[in-house]
């Protein structure tokens, strides 16, 4: 059984801050400190994999700020640390029909969220609204979507427990740990760190015992995507492009027929014939 883990940030145990996870400089201890979560929570959700029986695990830096670096020397050497295999369109290495189910951890809710702790899809202050075929979508539907194309289902979250409703109404299959409550967009309540990560690793194990491979999301193609941003101008710099529509001054629209290209957006010499 191979397992492909993601991990993001802003739903990590020990994480209530915004500059844990954003501090530009590498080297500030606040930042450090953020980075020791992501190992610390990695780490349990890998041993949770290994409980299960799972005979490779491997574990992708999703969160964008690390740049793939995130992990720290602590991290659990069984797993096999995985990168971004191409970025036009863009392709997750590791992530194929090999992969028996994937798991989210650190996760947060999507746009839009009341007091989901920095809630956002992608991009945390320009997207207000993001769909996926005319439902609200965060980044949970979006790997959901693309590990689909290859028949893998989502197995387990962690994060806010924002995230977690989330993924009980969007994807009941899967298992979830959370992680805090948040108060308002940057402020939560944490919940006790070692508790959580025992936490993860028995419901990351008991999850994994359970999910069903006919879980996968696959709904059919061809797949519309909107984008509602705070601020026209956003909208402007891709209205332009082939195939995009726009419904209103701050929303544009397009449709994909391969669900990997969930994270491709429109840009110059996009789709030419
Ligand atoms: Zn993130």
């Amino acid at each position: 059984m191979i397992v492909w883990i993601c991990t993001d940030m802003e739903g990590l145990a020990g994480v209530d801050h915004w500059d844990q996870c954003y501090d530009p400089d590498d080297g500030s201890p606040v930042y450090r400190y953020g980075l020791d979560q992501l190992t610390a929570d990695a780490n349990a959700a890998i041993a949770g994999a290994f409980d299960a029986g799972a005979s490779e695990v491997r574990i992708l830096d999703g969160h964008g700020r690390n740049g793939n670096r995130g992990f720290t020397a602590a991290l659990d050497p069984r797993a096999r640390k995985t990168w971004i295999a191409r970025r036009d369109p863009l392709r997750w290495e590791g992530l194929d029909e090999e992969v028996h189910a994937f798991a989210l951890l650190g996760q947060h809710a999507m746009a839009g969220t009341v007091h989901g702790f920095l809630d956002h899809t992608q991009s945390p202050k320009d997207i207000c609204r993001y769909l996926i075929n005319g439902q609200e979508a965060g980044e949970m539907s979006q790997m959901a979507l693309y590990a689909g194309a290859y028949g893998v289902p989502l197995a387990y979250v962690s994060g806010d427990e924002a995230l977690c409703a989330e993924a009980a109404r969007l994807f009941p299959g899967a298992g979830s740990t959370p992680t805090k409550r948040g108060t308002g967009w940057a402020t939560c309540d944490l919940y006790p760190t070692d508790r959580v990560r025992a936490s993860i690793r028995r419901d990351m194990a008991a999850a994994l015992g359970s999910v069903e491979r006919d879980a996968a999301w696959r709904p059919s193609s061809p797949i519309e995507v909107s984008v509602e941003f705070a601020w026209s101008g956003r909208a402007d710099a891709l209205a332009d492009h082939r195939g995009v529509r726009r419904p209103h001054a701050r929303v544009v629209e397009w449709t994909i027929e391969d669900p990997r290209d969930i994270y491709e957006w429109p840009h110059a010499g996009w789709r030419q014939a």
